[in-house]
């Protein structure tokens, strides 16, 4: 009997140790088939029909282009769930962190009068391409979610020292950050989330599946809740460095890369790109649109950005000699320095 029941132990441990193994083994497989299909498919899955079928807005207009593989979101950028009643807005607002200033740091404005339509207004390929260089994502949008506002990186500082949700402050009930992980810029415009965007994923993941498409990064990977494989919840823990894994959604069951925003520790956010970022300047999302600076030039988008090169600043006067026009227009065409 003992021999019994120790062999019944030993057996157990094996099984047990077995499934360790199968756990990363299973991903890996995944992974090697999600590479292996974006390999068969020309180098990356195809998201347009996932995107097209997502749960948008009713303040947002997304187009499909087939032809240059990409989708247009536009949106007024307000989100569709409601916000809060009030909001804590820091009278300095480069003067991080602001846990733990004094109520008179801040003024409460009431978003009803405070809130600013900001159109949104951004195109993302549809054919993501994962690359081994990560991008880091930096302050401004960098991806879009379905209820028409921004999605923005974890940090409130250029030197990405203070994250956003940690530095939560409540003053008389009044949040810095709402109840859905959101807030406006200090000028009322360009809603956005620094955290989980409950209010989005509270109607659509349930605890036994994984969660459900968000949104999409600016470069074309898709963004999900926190809500793994089963349900599971997920953590930094089972992600790479980028907030992203490969595998299995409800949209991709061939799988695909795509990240998860988190809730229990920073990062909660995606802090680098792990896609081939087109959209891609000085401000990461808020960065030029190359491609509608070269319709204002009347050149072809590929040209442009060939012409101006990764040189920061780039070289104005090469740059229109090489695309055949002003170099005064192109100065004009290019947005500012960031602030
Ligand atoms: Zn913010
Ligand atoms: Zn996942």
């Amino acid at each position: 009997m003992t021999q019994t029941r120790l062999y019944g132990t030993a057996a157990a441990s094996v099984v047990i140790a077995a499934l360790a193994l199968t756990a990363p083994a299973f991903i890996d497989r995944l992974s090697a088939n999600a590479q292996d299909t974006a390999a068969a498919s020309g180098g990356s899955v195809d998201t347009a029909s996932a995107v097209a079928a997502a749960d948008w807005s009713d303040n947002v207009t997304i187009t499909v282009d087939e032809a240059a593989n990409t989708f247009r979101f536009q949106s007024d950028g307000v989100p569709t769930h409601g916000f809060a009643a009030q909001y804590l807005v820091p009278n300095n607002p480069n003067e991080q962190p602001f846990a733990g200033k004094p109520s008179s740091a801040f003024t409460v404005v009431n978003s009803a009068e405070f809130f600013k339509q900001s159109d949104v207004d951004t195109t993302i390929t549809t054919r993501p391409i994962y690359v081994d260089d990560v991008t880091n994502t930096s302050l401004g949008r960098i991806g879009v979610a379905l209820s028409g506002a921004q999605i923005f990186n974890d940090y409130e500082n250029m030197e990405r020292s203070v994250v956003a949700l940690d530095d939560q402050v409540i003053h008389d009930h009044v949040p810095f950050l709402d109840q859905c992980n959101g807030h406006t810029l200090a000028d009322g415009t360009n809603y956005h989330y620094h955290g989980v965007p409950v209010c989005i994923t509270d109607g659509l993941d349930s605890d036994a599946a994984h969660s459900v498409m968000i949104g999409v990064l600016e470069d074309g990977f898709p963004v999900y809740g926190n809500h793994g494989q089963g349900g599971a919840i997920v953590t930094n823990a089972d992600l790479d460095a980028c907030s992203g894994h490969f595998g299995v959604t409800p949209e991709f069951p061939g799988g695909i890369y795509h990240y998860h925003l988190t809730a229990d520790e920073a990062p909660y956010m995606i802090d680098c790109y792990h896609g081939e970022i087109e959209n891609f300047g000085p401000q990461g999302g808020m960065g030029p649109d190359f491609a509608a600076i070269a319709e204002t030039l009347g050149v072809s988008t590929d040209d442009l950005r060939q012409a101006l090169g990764d040189s920061m600043p780039p070289d104005f006067d090469a740059a229109a000699m090489t695309l055949g026009i002003n170099a005064d227009d192109l100065r004009a065409a290019m947005p500012g320095p960031p602030q």
